[in-house]
């Protein structure tokens, strides 16, 4: 049995981030750049005017603080025109937020502070040269870097390449992750399971949390306990995905068969059981070049090996350089004792909220592995390290938020 920090670094080591590939803008979202990106011209590209007003020039309305001054109206702007004359001494434009600011002109007045009277305007203020004008480049140069490889693209990121006429980008593609689960008592959560039976709800779970951690989930048949089901059913997931992970037959039980099926399989078994609860049985194998995790079928066994261990893997392949979650210290309110002394490290299901600068856990129902209630409304896991037998009501512990802390 391998330690929980040990297993995961031989399950990363496995991951490689997959070769970019070009992806219109609109499909980009949340993947990370595998260019850098720089800006062929300015933004914006010409100066322009932030307010509805007048351009004007700037000395021509210096004293129309203290009396208004009349201006003799040339033109008119929307956004979108070009001016056809410069705007000479008296005169003004018309002009929309975001037309060209007419040569000559280098203020704008807001509307506020005008009167149209006929054919002029009364300017009621001053402004200063360049008030209520946006400059060329203002907001980025030409040739600035404006996605750096590595980044992960936010929805402003798209907006930015979209502006400077960039509608791909490479990326690293989303992680095809296959999902078998396994087990004969197992059916279609559609149907009515007979007796003995139970509804199959981890291909649903899992295929879940793959998607949410931006990977492509590939659901796969469902296969029975026997041997060479497993061993074909990998197989075919190994050509259609880059990820395998099997939930279900990884423990001891006399029917557990995926072990022998992956090892006949002629994968390399990078290691099998963790000291860790739940998810014990977890295993990790390799074959051409790709991982295959055998999680428990126990639903939060297999919810927390994807979350502990394949999240990180899917980041890694998919060019993330922050592969966890956010570690956090946090207090356990409710506290905790370990039962007997297992050596394990305990992962513990809990709600967090943040009370005065400070996060608060307690546990968010019973611990057991198949009570997958409790996990549905955890938001973080607690880690208990090994070494520790109790945590007293309020003492510390170490905190993955696998979810954003909200004040429930
Ligand atoms: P196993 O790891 O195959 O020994 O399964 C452990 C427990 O998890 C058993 O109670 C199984 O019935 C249950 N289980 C296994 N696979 C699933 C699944 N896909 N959906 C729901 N429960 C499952
Ligand atoms: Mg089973």
């Amino acid at each position: 049995m391998i330690s929980y920090r040990e297993a995961i670094a031989r399950v990363l080591d496995l991951a490689r981030p997959l070769s970019p590939i070009a992806l219109p803008i609109d499909q980009a979202l949340g993947l990370v750049a595998a260019e850098d990106v720089r800006a062929a011209g300015p933004i914006p590209p010409f100066t322009n005017s932030g307010m509805d007003g007048y351009a004007v020039r700037a000395a021509d309305v210096a004293r129309a603080g203290a009396a208004p001054v009349r201006l003799r109206v040339i033109a008119d702007l929307p956004a979108g025109a070009v001016a056809a004359h410069d705007v000479g001494p008296g005169c003004a434009s018309r002009i929309m937020t975001g037309a060209p600011l007419p040569p000559g002109a280098d203020a704008v007045v807001p509307v506020e502070s005008t009167e149209a009277v006929g054919e002029e305007v009364e300017i009621r203020g001053s402004v200063r040269a360049g008030a209520n004008v946006r400059p060329a480049g203002e907001d980025i140069a030409a040739g600035a870097l404006v996605i750096e490889r590595g980044a992960a693209l936010r929805p402003g990121d798209l907006g930015v390449l979209a502006e400077i006429g960039r509608v791909q980008i490479a990326v690293h593609p989303r992680a095809r992750i296959a999902v078998i689960t396994t087990g004969d008592e197992l059916v279609d959560a559609a149907e009515e399971p007979g007796p003995g039976r139970i509804r199959d709800s981890n291909v649903h779970a899992v295929c879940a949390q793959a998607a949410s951690f931006g990977a492509v989930p590939l659901p796969r048949a469902r296969v029975p306990d026997r041997p060479e089901a497993v061993r074909e059913a990998v197989r075919e997931a190994l050509a259609a995905a880059d990820v395998v992970v099997t939930t279900g037959g990884i423990s001891m039980g006399a029917l557990d068969c995926v072990k022998d099926a992956l090892d006949r399989l002629g994968a390399e078994r990078l290691f099998w059981r963790v000291a860790q609860k739940p998810a014990g049985p977890l295993g990790c194998w390799r074959l051409g070049g790709k991982p295959i995790v055998g999680a428990p079928g126990n639903p939060v066994a297999a919810m927390i090996a994807m979350e502990e261990y394949v999240r990180p893997v899917l980041r890694r392949m998919m060019g993330h350089d922050r592969l966890f979650r956010p570690e956090r210290e946090g207090r356990l309110e409710t506290g905790w004792r370990r039962r007997e002394g297992d050596g394990r490290l305990h992962f513990l299901r809990v709600l967090v909220r943040e009370q005065d600068g400070a996060l608060r856990a307690s546990l968010s129902g019973p611990q057991g592995s198949g009570i997958l209630s409790s996990m549905a409304c955890a938001n973080a896991l607690a880690l208990v390290p090994p070494e520790v037998d109790e945590v007293l009501a309020g003492g510390r512990v170490t905190l993955h938020l696998i979810e954003e802390v909200e004040d429930h």
